[in-house]
């Protein structure tokens, strides 16, 4: 049994889906005018690895993630400027050509950090005229209202409107200073502060690279419409899960809620779940503000990605993450140690047919469990370890639960190699090993940097040093 802590119900509640064992998932993609930082990483790994407790568990996805190409723009308001038009104007480039280029890095960084493909990428200049439908039903329907800069849709004809966010807030909806909590901003001819932007027109005397005509004028459509198509276009209404990161509740998705009830008279998706933000000590991770963390500056650093993976694990994905460097260095290290018990124990493995063991097996359901009661990997992971050192259950077993828990990890547990460390530096490690014995340590320490540059680092274990490539 599933559960998941549903924002829009707020609250936890079992997972029921749609077709019994089938599963419609959509997960807000990213916006390609940069790339991606690690706090966006951070939701993608989360949405990730609830992908794969759903396969655990055998269900079967329809994951749909889309690339926003056009319409998000710098200001939650709806005024700024298009992110990949400004991006555009600041590289010299065209905007199709920003787009393209940031969505292969995205693609490219996902993959280092083994998060699973989605079924279906969907760009949103390629559903344009599917959005257009959906605001002429809209239109039809009285939700909406023309103002010099675009189509705004009128919250205040929804009876409903806010439906995702926390019911204190909603309590006080009235005198809230919105403008504050969620930024959103007045707006010159808006009828209501919550009242969003459906199509914008290009404005008088201005070519923009991405626009298009339309019943209403030439321009490009507004974010929030952009996903209620994508993800309906292939998962229907309503479907099973949608998700993003916590910054999406008030405004993004709560207006895609809401085009949604005003078109179709339905809810978009039954579960909608958000993961916290990564911060970091000076405070937001943010792209605007210029402080911000690539996979790339990790990769520079020597960081292998999926050590990133891991000191996601680290927290729960409802919680603040903090990053430090001494943090993931920490994972870096646990990671280090969990793939050398997993090759020690991969040289053990029996020949003879594995039988689990009692022990084992509960292993397995308590693993499951934490996994299932709102993807609570952190205690997963300290399992794990408790596994690894239970002198009670065979390397065998240890083996096959560390493969089977990796299913839902993602640790590339089942790739690791026994590496062949060349006798040149087996050597080194033995001279160095002696030189330690002998607390000659001014000599080791320098045999250590003469291994490092030749592209090995040694771990100093209980039972010995341990070498393995940088
Ligand atoms: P964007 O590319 O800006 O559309 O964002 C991509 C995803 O990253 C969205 O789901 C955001 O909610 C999420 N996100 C943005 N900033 C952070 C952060 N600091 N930590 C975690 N997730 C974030
Ligand atoms: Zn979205």
């Amino acid at each position: 049994m599933l559960k998941f802590f549903n924002n829009l119900t707020h609250k936890l509640q079992i997972f029921k889906p749609l077709k019994d064992k089938k599963v419609g998932l959509y997960t807000c993609g990213p916006t390609v005018y940069s790339y991606a930082h690690i706090g966006n990483l951070r939701t993608y790994i989360f949405e990730d690895v609830l992908k794969r407790v759903l396969r655990y568990n055998n269900y079967k996805v329809k994951h749909v993630m889309n690339i926003t190409d056009v319409g998000h723009l710098t200001s939650q308001a709806d005024s700024g400027e298009d992110k990949i038009e400004l991006a555009a104007k600041k590289e010299g480039q065209n905007a199709w050509q920003i787009a393209k280029f940031y969505t292969e890095a995205f693609k490219k960084d996902i993959q280092a950090l083994n998060i699973l493909e989605p079924d279906i990428w969907v760009k949103a200049t390629d559903t344009i005229k599917d959005q257009i439908k959906l605001i002429q039903i809209l239109e039809k329907k009285g939700y909406i209202y023309r103002i010099t800069d675009g189509i705004y849709f009128d919250t205040s004809k929804l009876k409903n409107y806010g439906r995702l966010w926390p019911k204190k807030l909603k309590k006080k909806i009235k005198e809230i200073d919105l403008e504050k909590y969620a930024r959103i901003e007045k707006i010159e001819g808006k009828k209501n502060l919550t009242d969003f932007a459906l199509w914008k027109f290009t404005p008088l005397g201005v070519k923009r690279q991405m626009e298009w005509d339309s019943p209403w004028g030439r321009g490009f459509p507004g974010w929030h419409t952009e996903c209620v198509v994508m993800a309906s276009k292939f998962l229907g209404i309503p479907f099973d899960i949608h998700c993003g990161g916590i910054d999406h509740i008030l405004i993004h998705h709560t207006n895609e809620i809401a085009q949604a009830e005003a078109a179709y008279g339905k809810i978009l998706a039954n579960y909608w779940l958000h993961g916290e933000f990564l911060i970091l000590d000076k405070g937001k991770m943010s792209k605007s503000e210029g402080n911000f963390i690539t996979l790339n500056d990790l990769i520079a650093k020597n960081f292998n990605p999926l050590a990133y993976r891991y000191f996601c694990f680290t927290t729960h994905y409802r919680q603040k993450l903090t990053f430090s460097w001494e943090g993931l260095a920490a994972a870096q290290a646990a990671l280090n140690r969990l793939y050398e018990k997993v090759k020690e124990f991969k040289k053990q493995v029996s020949k003879t047919q594995l039988n689990l063991g009692q022990k084992a097996k509960k292993y397995q359901k308590k693993f499951n469990y934490f996994i299932s009661e709102d993807l609570k990997i952190p205690q997963a992971l300290a399992l794990m370890w408790q596994m690894i050192k239970d002198k009670n259950i065979s390397a065998s077993e240890k083996y096959y639960l560390l493969l089977d828990f990796d299913k839902v990890l993602g640790l590339k547990l089942a790739e690791l190699k026994e590496e062949k460390i060349p006798s040149k530096i087996l050597k080194l490690v033995n001279e160095r090993e002696m030189y330690r014995q002998q607390k000659n340590y001014q000599k080791a320490d320098e045999l250590r940097e003469k291994i490092k540059n030749l592209g090995y680092l040694i771990e100093d274990t209980p039972s010995g040093p341990v070498v393995r490539k940088r």
